[in-house]
């Protein structure tokens, strides 16, 4: 635990640091929620940690996430939006005006106002949480298209390049200890039997047919806050990896973290499969907000991207296997080959279905745009 007064102070918070405590289940950062004395009010505050060995660089990262926040913030007030401060993060300054500080160990810190009455999920417990995720992230999409200026850092550099992916999983069968080379043979021939499909997404971009837009890039669910009471989406989090990218990167994962039958390292793949039923209420929350500025093009790869984002994360935890498990924590020997293998039958789920979800999109995307005529 870090001493939270002593990072409150490097903050202009205009009211009496009471105390902190670790909050939250994030996995990357180190999250508390504190507690302040605001003229006899209690109010609270978000103090988080940023994970340099993940971000090489977080000031170039908060660079981002405020010129992002303070943007989706004028948005919203020139929309006269009448919770606009609860709809979007906004970076609490430091004492020296930055929207991050560093304390005495190296630690880059920021704060954000608390968002109240709304939550995050680690599990999905309806349709409604799904459709309204969607609607958020496509929000944030939204809010953050006309973003002017330079082109957003790169927080982790290729991170959802699927090529490079490839790439280093080519690097990593050749270098592997022949032992899990061995393990993991059917899995790479999946793989690289794959590989056509790597490209298609990039080749897109470069192309010019799919556009470089400003990304969330880790769309789960618990990266959207739920209103208590109405479920509705309130607040896009978690702005670390926003940066130039696809929104196919982002509905791809979507689709990969929250229509799955099973969770990300079920063994038994026969339970594996697609739910059309989560996809469906994901497209009809994220064309809601987003058909607006998609392309045609866009719209006709959104099925595709399920399986694209998915056979990529398959990718990464093969390749980590194949490194010794380096990367992902793992709780168990082979469990990267196991999470390696669930995510491939979600892709083979996927490839089965794949006319079924091409028609599921049409349809919506027909249905929002005649209801938007
Ligand atoms: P992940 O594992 O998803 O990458 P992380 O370590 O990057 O997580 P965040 O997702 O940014 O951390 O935050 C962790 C948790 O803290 C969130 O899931 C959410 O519950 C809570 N949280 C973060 N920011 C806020 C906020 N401004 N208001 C309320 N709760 C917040
Ligand atoms: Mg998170
Ligand atoms: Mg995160």
């Amino acid at each position: 635990m870090h001493d939270l007064r002593a990072i409150a102070s490097l903050f202009d918070m205009r009211a009496d640091f009471v105390h902190a405590h670790p909050y939250g289940s994030g996995h990357i950062n180190d999250t508390y929620c504190a507690w302040y004395d605001l003229s006899g009010k209690r109010v609270r505050f978000i103090h988080q940690r940023i994970n340099h060995n993940v971000f090489k660089d977080p000031v170039a990262l908060m660079k981002n996430v405020e010129r992002v926040t303070q943007h989706a913030l004028s948005r919203l007030l020139e929309a006269n939006h009448p919770e606009a401060y609860r709809r979007t993060l906004t970076c609490i300054p430091s004492v020296d005006g930055s929207a991050w500080a560093f304390d005495a160990d190296g630690n880059c810190w920021r704060t954000y106002p608390f968002i109240e009455r709304a939550r995050g999920y680690d599990e999905i417990e309806s349709l409604m949480q799904a459709q309204e995720a969607a609607k958020a992230f496509g929000e944030f999409q939204k809010l953050t298209a006309d973003l002017g200026g330079e082109r957003l850092n790169e927080t982790i550099p290729n991170f959802h390049h699927t090529p490079t992916r490839l790439e280093n999983l080519e690097k990593a069968i050749v270098a592997a200890d022949p032992d899990r080379r061995e393990a993991a043979a059917d899995l790479i021939e999946f793989a690289l039997s794959r590989s056509g499909d790597c490209h298609k997404v990039t080749d897109l971009i470069e192309s010019g047919a799919v556009p470089e837009r400003v990304t969330h890039n880790d769309t789960k669910l618990n990266n959207v806050l739920l209103d208590d009471v109405t479920s509705e989406g309130v607040c896009v989090i978690d702005l670390d990896t926003t940066m130039p990218g696809s929104v196919l990167y982002d509905f791809g994962d979507m689709i990969r973290t929250a229509c799955p039958t099973t969770r990300e390292d079920e063994v038994d793949l026969r339970k594996i499969d697609l739910r059309t039923d989560r996809l469906e209420a994901l497209l009809k929350g994220y064309l809601s907000s987003a058909s607006s500025f998609l392309n045609q093009c866009e719209i006709d790869h959104l099925a595709f991207s399920g399986k694209l984002l998915t056979l990529e994360c398959g990718m990464r935890f093969l390749t980590d296997f194949l490194e010794g498990d380096v990367y992902f924590k793992i709780k168990r020997p082979n469990h990267n080959l196991d999470r390696c293998r669930s995510q491939f039958a979600l892709v083979k789920a996927i490839e089965k279905r794949l006319p079924e979800m091409e028609d599921l999109v049409q349809t919506i995307a027909g249905r929002v745009e005649s209801a938007v005529v």
